[in-house]
């Protein structure tokens, strides 16, 4: 490991592999190049090892036992929210753990939205949203009347933004807005967004996936009303991740889920609700996971965001002259602010083809649609290959790529 006080060209990024196991695996004979961590990150020991623990020292239901593995438990698991919280700068009591995105907005929908939208009203989402802030507002949508509408993008895959202030029209109520696009890699301006929509009454929705992974995110900097994010694609188990909500919102928002946890009293005539965030977290928790988050925390606060931002962009920025140097190579998304995902194809060979021939060679890319399907129909494309980084990845590792694309070439071609 290292500390935050070191500087992206100082710390020793091959040493840090050898924390992730999996990394020094073999596929079909060959060292494994991972580069789908955009789909889920791979885990340092530290994170295996806090999990493992848990199971074989600590393992207890939180919140409801006096017993010492009861209190043990309940303690790590409330100080991994603690710790989440510090990372993300926000109040640990206005975090709710989810078991990731999927559920972080789809309570937004059902306990925000839902009871709030009527007939007329709009629901304002942009064309590089991934499904899971998309089709919840779909389902809402249809149950209270509210309609659709979408937001487009350039040709380098940024949001455009002038279009989208002329969108922020009084019947839209609710803008659903990714961070980073985990296409594209569009970085999207959202402080800037959200200061235009708050001004318009309008909430919003930030899905951040794809940035608390690789670059510092100060959810309280960005003033959206909801943000969320997913554990297992920053390094932490799967399972695992967050809604943070303005008070007044948690407070205001009746719960989703019903169940153990979330109660102070329960009579067959009312029920009394316990406070925000345990409103919202009914049932027995991922609780090894958000344990096992707080360590993936911890192990990323020690590196540095900063310095995991830097070391992706000097890969993303290798990688690209690279694979545009490949003849009939298209790359997807250019935006000025970009993480590192490449999303491509190449001419005369289908996404899935040249994935499959690319893992023989021990390459991990993902093809498909990305869950982005409005994104896929844009572009005319019915899927793409996207090699997505990690600061755990090696310029080696993108020269491994770079002649495994043109090796399948001559496959395929
Ligand atoms: N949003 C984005 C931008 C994503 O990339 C993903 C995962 O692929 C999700 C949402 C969904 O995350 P999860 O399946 O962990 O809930």
């Amino acid at each position: 490991m290292t500390n935050a006080t070191n500087t992206a060209d100082t710390i020793d990024w091959k040493t840090l592999r050898d924390d992730f196991p999996v990394l020094s695996r073999q596929v079909h004979g060959k060292p494994l190049v991972y580069l789908d961590s955009a789909n889920t990150a791979q885990k340092p020991r530290q994170v295996i090892d806090i999990t493992d623990a848990f199971y074989r020292e600590h393992n207890a239901n939180i919140s409801r036992s006096v017993h010492t593995l009861g209190m043990e438990a309940t303690e790590a698991y409330e100080a991994a929210r603690k710790k989440i919280a510090a990372f993300l700068n926000i109040r640990a009591d206005e975090l709710v753990l989810t078991s990731g995105t999927t559920q972080a907005i789809n309570l937004v929908a059902y306990s925000f939205a839902l009871p709030r939208l009527k007939p007329g009203d709009a629901i304002l989402l942009t064309r590089m949203e991934h499904h899971a802030n998309i089709v919840p507002w779909q389902l809402i949508a249809e149950r209270t009347g509210a309609t659709i509408r979408v937001a487009e993008i350039t040709a380098d895959g940024e949001l455009d933004i002038a279009a989208l202030r002329t969108q922020m029209t009084p019947e839209v109520k609710i803008l659903g807005l990714t961070q980073v696009s985990n296409v594209l890699g569009t970085v999207n301006p959202v402080a800037e967004i959200c200061r235009e929509a708050r001004r318009r009454g309008i909430a919003t929705v930030i899905d951040g996936s794809q940035a608390v992974p690789h670059r510092p995110v100060d959810i309280t900097a960005i003033g959206c009303d909801f943000y969320a994010f997913t554990g297992h694609k920053m390094l932490g188990p799967t399972g695992t991740g967050g809604l943070w909500a303005r008070r007044e919102h948690l407070e205001a928002m009746p719960p989703f889920f019903g169940g153990g946890e979330m109660i102070r009293e329960v009579r067959f005539e009312k029920t009394v609700f316990n406070d925000p965030p345990h409103k919202f977290e009914a049932g027995t928790p991922n609780i090894a996971g958000v344990i096992g988050l707080g360590a993936a925390v911890d192990y990323l606060s020690a590196i540095g965001m900063a310095n995991i931002e830097a070391r992706e962009q000097a890969l993303l920025a290798y990688a690209t002259e690279k694979l545009a140097q490949i003849p009939g190579l298209r790359i997807f998304g250019a935006a000025k602010e970009k993480a590192a995902v490449i999303s491509f194809l190449v001419d005369g060979a289908h996404a899935h083809d040249l994935a499959t021939l690319l893992d023989l060679d021990g390459i991990a890319v993902r093809s498909g649609h990305h869950c982005a399907h409005p994104l896929m129909q844009h572009f005319g494309v019915a899927a793409t290959c996207r090699a997505s980084l990690a600061f755990y990845n090696t310029f080696d590792e993108i020269d491994r790529l770079v002649a495994g694309i043109a090796k399948a070439r001559t496959l395929l071609g």
